[in-house]
């Protein structure tokens, strides 16, 4: 039988790259997106994935959202909390706005996304949980407090979830990508980018595939074992 896996921001960048993946290795995915329609439908026909539209930092939203998958695919077994937003200013610039923003999406963001799917995961006794957090949750990074903070904050969401799910078969991981090449990184001018690929030692940004087959490595049942983990996978960029 095969697997159901919702994979939230999965219908563009590293989500689209984890939802083919997963796709590929026999797992039914449901891709969410949040208004991008014009690339969910681009996706949907190249890939055969179904995508669906909610805004995760709406609670509500995303449990009914969660249940039409549910109704249509079955439970949720392996969720990936991998949709997130960067609103980036200098501390000494950054609005109230700015801030809430990537805090609704990428912390409450995934609390809505796996509260809704743990009841169940706790009641089958299984579950894999894979939140894409950032190597600026590691380190920080200038003009980054709100995202640091939040992709910080994700780490501690997964290490918690491990010791409380681990008794009922589920697994929470977290996976920091350095510097990947997707709209996010390609949207920040070349000159910037230039000096990214500098402090990179492998040379290069990361590919989304290479997120990706990490996400499939830890959603298997070979990695049972693994809870509470971080992978870092940044071309050696920032060593833990
Ligand atoms: P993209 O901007 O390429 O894609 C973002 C995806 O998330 C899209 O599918 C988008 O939907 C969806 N999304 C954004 N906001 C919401 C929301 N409120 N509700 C539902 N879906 C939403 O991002 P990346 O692929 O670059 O990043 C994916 C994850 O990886 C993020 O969490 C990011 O922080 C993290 N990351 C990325 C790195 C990189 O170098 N790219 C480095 C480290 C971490 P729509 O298409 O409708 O806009």
């Amino acid at each position: 039988m095969s697997r159901i896996a919702l994979v939230t921001g999965g219908s563009r960048g590293i989500g689209a790259a984890i939802s083919t993946t997963l796709k590929n290795k026999g797992y039914t995915v449901a891709a969410t997106y949040a208004g991008n329609d014009e690339a969910a439908a681009k996706f949907t026909e190249e890939t055969g994935i179904k995508t669906y539209k909610w805004n995760v930092a709406d609670y509500d939203a995303s449990k009914a959202g969660i249940e039409q998958v549910e109704a249509e695919l079955g439970p949720i077994e392996v969720v990936v909390a991998n949709a997130g937003i960067t609103r980036d200013a200098p501390f000494h610039k950054m609005t109230p706005d700015q801030w809430n923003e990537v805090i609704a999406t990428n912390l409450t963001g995934v609390f809505n996304t796996i509260h809704p799917v743990w009841p169940g995961m706790r009641e089958r006794k299984f579950g894999r949980v894979v939140v894409i957090s950032s190597i600026n949750g590691q380190k920080g990074q200038f003009a980054q407090v709100n995202y640091a903070a939040t992709k910080a904050g994700d780490l501690g969401i997964v290490k918690s979830l491990a010791q409380e799910g681990a008794r009922a078969g589920i697994t929470a991981n977290a996976i920091c990508p350095g510097y990947i090449a997707t709209d996010m990184v390609m949207a920040v001018p070349e000159k910037v980018r230039e000096s990214i690929i500098a402090q990179i030692p492998a040379g290069r940004l990361g590919e989304p595939e290479e997120i990706a087959r990490a996400v499939a490595f830890l959603v298997s049942d070979d990695a049972g074992f693994i809870n509470g983990s971080t992978i870092s996978a940044n071309g050696a960029q920032f060593v833990v």
